[in-house]
């Protein structure tokens, strides 16, 4: 971009410079060039000279509000300025102010800088970026915004709306609603005010909407998110792989680390739901995070509150603080007893968390025995969620080798340990993915 278009030094009186500096702005907005098109060159290299403009100054800064004259300060050297400026265009930092000083750098486009202070030739001493010169005061702006409609320009004569849009009495959202207008509805533009918006008409009505939600294009059709194919008993594992599931908490620490020893070798992938009083019990006897631990040997682990209430007898909140307290911070959990309604939908959500509950129930607890439980679990179908407990029969490396081994015969697998990007077992994410890698 062109030296002379960014820098102009002016003989002129204060008001001769607003005017230049108002008409400049009011071209650049008009036209949407930048400063480098011919005819801005010539603007700039021949300013209009001396006081004759200056009814100019006037018209084009109260139609513009580009610039105000308070933004300009007093001429005088050092004078108080607007802390804050928008460059209009690059703009070249210098090490002092006029054009025959050094470049110290380029100021993109749109770029804020602090104003230290002003020159009584128009030109502002800079802070940008830590670096501290002197830019042209011709290309800069004040930062601030004026709420009340000033028409800058010539809009296009038709926008289309980007979402639904309310057209008001004027052109802030505090003015009353004349109406809503349709996402996607072309709307004739009859005017724009500063602040964005536009004097708009639609069906006949005329009144202001905020420009944000216009565009000369018609929108975008919204991807609709795509669901995943899981259910709630599913979670996030939408394979074939069935996944063993232990909730609650360990007997012993050598329990614990016997399966998940076995399991990051067998390449297993078990999904633990300890209690967050679980955690905390062996943290504070052992020093050791189960959760941590396992996730470091390729399993997952999720939320199963932090003293295993029924989740239904509390509220929203209540409900949330349960998920949100000591545990296992994540993005899927399993409410206590598998209990659900409102309240507990609500929590969950309160806490950004889904529910995962299971699709095979061992009766662990109830039968207490190696046997039926691995019985039970061997009767999964693909893609099944094994309920399981950490503190009964199979949680027990023998138990989960013949479950394995009794799914492999009938031709089905168990989720697989963690492998990441790398190959080999990985520590697992925090947070699940969404469709657990089986
Ligand atoms: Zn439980």
């Amino acid at each position: 971009m062109g030296e002379s278009t960014m820098e102009y030094r002016t003989r002129t009186s204060g008001i001769a410079r607003v005017v230049l500096c108002a008409m400049l702005g009011t071209a650049l907005l008009s036209t949407g060039a930048t400063a480098a098109t011919p005819s801005m060159n010539a603007a700039a290299q021949d300013p209009f000279g001396g006081q004759g403009a200056a009814d100019y100054a006037a018209f084009h800064v109260s139609e513009s509000g580009l610039l105000k004259p308070q933004d300009l300060g007093n001429p005088a050297a050092g004078a108080s300025t607007t802390s804050t400026l928008v460059t209009q265009a690059n703009l070249n930092l210098r090490t002092g102010n006029s054009t025959r000083h050094k470049v110290i750098l380029t100021m993109p486009k749109g770029a804020s800088v602090k104003v230290l202070s002003k020159a009584a030739n128009g030109w502002y001493k800079l802070s940008y970026k830590g670096r501290t010169g002197w830019a042209s005061g011709q290309y800069l702006k004040a930062a601030k915004t004026t709420a009340k409609p000033r028409t800058v320009s010539k809009p296009p004569a038709t926008l289309v709306t980007q979402a639904n849009l309310n057209m008001r009495t004027g052109s802030s959202t505090k003015h009353k609603i004349v109406l809503t207008i349709a996402k996607g509805a072309n709307v004739k533009v009859l005017s724009k005010a500063a602040n964005g918006w536009y004097k708009v008409n639609y069906k006949g009505r005329t009144g202001w909407a905020s420009g944000q939600y216009l565009k000369a294009t018609a929108p975008k059709a919204t991807p609709k998110p795509i669901a995943p194919q899981t259910t709630q008993g599913k979670g996030p594992n939408l394979t074939k792989s069935v996944v063993l599931t232990y909730d609650d908490c360990p007997l012993t620490l050598s329990a614990f680390d016997a399966v998940v020893k076995y399991a990051a070798k067998s390449n297993i992938g078990l999904v633990l739901a300890p209690t967050g009083n679980c955690l905390a019990s062996f943290k504070s006897r052992y020093g050791v995070d189960l959760a941590d631990r396992a996730r470091a040997h390729g399993q997952w682990v999720i939320n199963h509150s932090v003293s295993h209430p029924d989740l239904r007898r509390l509220s929203c909140a209540n409900g949330a603080k349960q998920l949100q307290g000591t545990g296992v911070r994540t993005n899927w959990g399993r409410p206590p007893y598998g209990a659900i309604n409102d309240n507990v939908r609500c929590a969950y959500q309160r806490a950004d968390m889904r529910i995962w509950t299971w699709t095979v129930d061992t009766m662990d607890w109830q039968v207490k025995n190696k046997k039926t439980i691995v019985a039970r679990a061997s009767q999964a179908k693909a893609g099944d969620t094994v309920l399981m407990h950490m503190q009964w029969q199979g949680f027990d490396v023998d138990a989960i080798r013949q479950i394995g081994n009794n799914l492999g015969k009938r031709g089905l697998t168990v989720c697989r340990a963690y492998h990441g990007p790398k190959g080999g077992v990985q520590k697992t994410p925090v947070k699940l993915p969404a469709s657990l890698p089986c």
